[in-house]
């Protein structure tokens, strides 16, 4: 057993207990560690000429084996560093090389950690034209139905009951939506929602998802909401609630309507229009009318 083996135990000759050495840490060989010239040369051979630089250090690997490391003057490669290591056999003196490369030193510049494509992606960037693949062990996905041999028969009877796709929601699937939604900007937890007279559930734009689903979220069907054609939370809400209303001041100013092809024409809108007469009277004179005189 070599000496240097990390964790190595051995019976005790008096006790006969074991005992647990110690790693020895390795000496720098004094005929390994002076052999910078050949170092140098090694790297200068596989290095594009040049980009050998300075001496950095010389570090023990083990017994008689040292490893050279050189600055890399390669542009790009700040930081990194051609390692040559040598070594020399037990009772030898010549020193030889075992190993040429490049390493990178603790400052160097580096690629990022590499990422397989298909984690790289994230939500929203599914383009129009884009096909993500199918991934068949998806953990939000359960099947859909189970083949019993009758295949047609079953296939047509779960289409019948609204089922039939391969690959249905599970708990976690429904779980995690349910969440990224509720918390989400659709929510009841948003300004717009704090400063609606209403919550969706008692809103007759709020059409109810189907399954467990319904219990929570709706979508809204609203082309003045905000939200029209989005998951909503029956708690979530918005300025266009179907029964919410606001009251108009009294004291509004009326609203002249003039048809341009008529310029004859006029329609008082307001609280303080006046009678149909009154405005019939108004729209039959003949003096010119100024928007800023029509609620008087
Ligand atoms: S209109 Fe507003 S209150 Fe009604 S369902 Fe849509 S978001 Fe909810």
């Amino acid at each position: 057993v070599s000496e240097d083996t990390v964790g190595a135990t051995t019976p005790s000759a008096t006790t006969g207990a074991k005992k647990t050495r110690r790693p020895r840490k390795p000496t720098l060989d004094a005929a390994a560690g002076g052999a910078v010239d050949l170092a140098r040369a090694a790297a200068e051979d596989v290095a594009e000429p040049g980009s050998v630089g300075d001496h950095l250090e010389a570090t023990p690997e083990g017994d008689r084996i040292v490893s050279h490391s050189f600055a890399c003057l390669l542009p790009g490669y700040r930081g990194w560093r051609w390692t040559v290591t040598v070594t020399r056999a037990s009772r030898a003196k010549n020193v030889t090389v075992n190993e040429v490369c490049l390493l990178p030193g603790e400052d160097a510049l580096r690629a990022p950690v590499w990422l397989p494509w298909n984690q790289r992606i994230a939500p929203g960037d599914v383009g129009p034209q884009d096909t993500l693949p199918r991934k068949e062990d998806d953990p939000l996905l359960d099947p859909g139905y189970e083949w019993t041999g009758d295949e047609d028969a079953d296939e047509v009877a779960l289409w019948e009951l609204g089922l039939g796709r391969e690959r249905v929601l599970n708990l976690l699937g429904r779980d995690e939506a349910a969440t990224r939604w509720y918390e989400g900007d659709r929510g009841p937890r948003n300004e717009i929602t704090e400063n609606a007279k209403a919550p969706c559930s008692t809103c007759g734009y709020f059409l109810p998802l189907a399954g467990s689903l319904r219990q929570l979220f709706g979508v809204c069907a609203n082309e003045w909401s905000p939200e029209d054609a989005r998951v909503v939370s029956l708690d979530h809400g918005c300025g266009a609630h179907s029964e919410t209303d606001v009251e108009v001041p009294a004291d509004a100013p009326a609203v002249p309507l003039i048809d341009d092809l008529d310029p004859a024409s006029l329609e008082i809108v307001g609280p303080d229009a006046g009678s149909d007469e009154e405005s019939d009277a108004d729209t039959r004179t003949d003096t010119p009318v100024s928007p800023a005189g029509a609620g008087r």
